[in-house]
């Protein structure tokens, strides 16, 4: 899943605009993620100028 920092993020609207599948929207200052959206394709990851954002993987034990 995608992980978001919202102390981090500064709001520049960058991941919102590149993300393929509209996944990221700003909500009252909160960036959220439609995980039903998002194809974990990295994209925003790599534009965060402040690394706000990290692919987390999940594991089953
Ligand atoms: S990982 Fe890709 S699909 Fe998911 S929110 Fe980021 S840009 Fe959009
Ligand atoms: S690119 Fe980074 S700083 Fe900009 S809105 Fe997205 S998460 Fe926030």
């Amino acid at each position: 899943m995608l992980e978001i920092y919202q102390e981090k993020c500064i709001h520049c609207g960058g991941c919102i605009t590149l993300c393929p599948t509209e996944a990221l929207l700003l909500l009252e200052d909160k960036l959220t993620c439609d995980e039903e959206l998002c194809l974990l394709c990295g994209d925003c990851v790599i534009f965060c100028p402040v690394e706000a954002l990290e692919l987390a993987c999940e594991y089953q034990v």
